[in-house]
């Protein structure tokens, strides 16, 4: 590994395979990656069920961006499905549009008290289009506050303590619901940004190709932390007991790289209950929130994202929240999918950032190696900054190249 390799990434999804391709095709170096699972696009990997639709195993993905420079870097690897996404949620039996907006008032209030809020709205936000849940419940008028706790109430309470298993006063909720603000106005599309879509024949066929490129090798099913050992003391990353003085790219749980050694770092896990279904369509939307009613929080059809036409079969699956815990992860038991935002977990972090920034060449990245929310656009954009870094840092005899593939 030492003398056969530049570089070593940890991990396949967009943090480690941005770098992969990066190192490799700019800069000619030799990149090993090591992917835990059996497949690569680490949460983004989908593939065809029994009936050839195509199933996102780990919960629905779809890419959002208005960021030229993201566009233009993933365009180079896949066509584009354009998809703008809506979210329907489920509120006393009616089904109303995500982010809570003016047609989900319409749907669940009274004509005319549907009506006095549509008024308020205008007057108290007149250049707004959307306004965070918290904001609302603290607004002056009291019609909006009240407004503002029912939609607190009814939309995110209990998806929210489901989700994350705690209650929304425990969490850092203005992070944690970011993308889900109260829509002043009829849009129903989940997200705002300019170029919304799914890659055309699917993610991993994407990350396939990102990591297609020269110089890249990369072993699935291998756990990175049999070979891998930071020695902080020393400042080194030993590969198999030798120390590897190569960039190392680690997008793992932080935490589980150090054995855990300052305590473990909360993370949310979720299990993802798929079916297959002899039906052309199973429910009108991609995606369909519970925040009140069973033990998943959304039930998603996949068909709608991807655009699939099929006749008399569906796919759809239930997502279930769950603790995550160390000790089955990798063995097909729980995986840490979401960092849980919180103040006791923001110290633990810190503790474990400042043992990584011990070692120089081991760089944290990603949404679990860096424990941070993020989404797919935030991390490639991400990881494009830290390949220039890196690109720009390696001695001479392996300066990038000038050209841009
Ligand atoms: N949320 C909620 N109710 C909803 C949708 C979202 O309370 O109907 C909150 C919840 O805390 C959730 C967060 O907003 O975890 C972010 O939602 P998003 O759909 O962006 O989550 P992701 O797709 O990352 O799971």
């Amino acid at each position: 590994m030492n003398t056969a390799f530049d570089a070593i990434v940890v991990g396949s999804g967009f943090a480690g395979a941005i770098l992969a391709e990066r190192l490799a095709s700019q800069a000619s170096l030799r990149v090993l990656v090591l992917e835990r699972r059996n497949h690569v696009a680490g949460n983004m990997f989908d593939a065809p069920d029994e009936n050839g639709v195509l199933v996102h195993r780990y919960g629905p993905h779809i890419f959002r961006s208005d960021s030229e420079r993201v566009i233009a870097y993933l365009s180079r690897f896949t066509e584009w499905h354009p998809y703008q996404h809506r979210v329907l949620a489920s509120v006393d039996g009616v089904l109303v549009p995500v982010p809570f907006n003016l047609t989900s008032l319409d749907r669940l209030f009274p004509r005319e008290t549907a009506l006095d809020l549509r008024r308020r709205i205008a007057e108290a936000f007149p250049d707004r289009i959307g306004v965070p849940v918290s904001e609302l419940r603290r607004h002056p008028d009291e019609a909006l506050a009240r407004l503002g706790q029912f939609v607190f109430d009814k939309i995110y309470r209990n998806y929210t303590l489901k989700q994350w298993g705690l209650p929304p006063e425990k969490l850092d909720f203005e992070a944690t619901t970011r993308r889900v603000p109260v829509r002043l106005n009829e849009d129903d599309r989940y997200f705002q940004h300019r170029f919304q879509g799914l890659p055309q024949d699917g993610y991993t066929a994407l990350f396939q190709k990102m990591l297609a490129a020269p110089g890249i090798t990369v072993r699935t099913g291998v756990d990175a932390l049999e070979h891998l050992k930071p020695d902080a003391d020393r400042g080194l990353i030993l590969a198999d007991g030798q120390p590897f003085h190569g960039p190392v790219i680690y997008s793992g749980a932080v935490d589980a790289l150090f054995g855990c050694r300052f305590g473990a770092l909360p993370w949310r896990a979720l299990r993802f209950e798929h079916e297959s279904l002899p039906v052309t369509q199973f429910q009108p939307a991609a995606v369909v929130n519970y925040p009140n009613e069973h033990a998943f929080t959304r039930i998603t059809e996949f068909k709608h994202m991807t655009g699939q036409v099929l006749e008399g079969r569906t796919a759809i699956a239930r997502e279930y929240p769950l603790e995550f815990r160390p000790e089955t992860a990798g063995s097909g038991g729980t995986e840490p999918c979401y960092p849980i935002l919180c103040e006791e977990s923001a110290a633990l972090l810190k503790r474990y950032q400042e043992e990584a920034a011990r070692i120089p060449n081991l760089h944290l990245l990603g949404r679990l190696g860096e424990y941070r929310y993020y989404d797919m656009n935030d991390i490639v954009t991400r990881a494009l900054e830290v390949s220039d870094a890196l690109l720009a840092a390696l001695p001479s005899k392996t300066q990038p190249s000038s050209r841009e593939r």
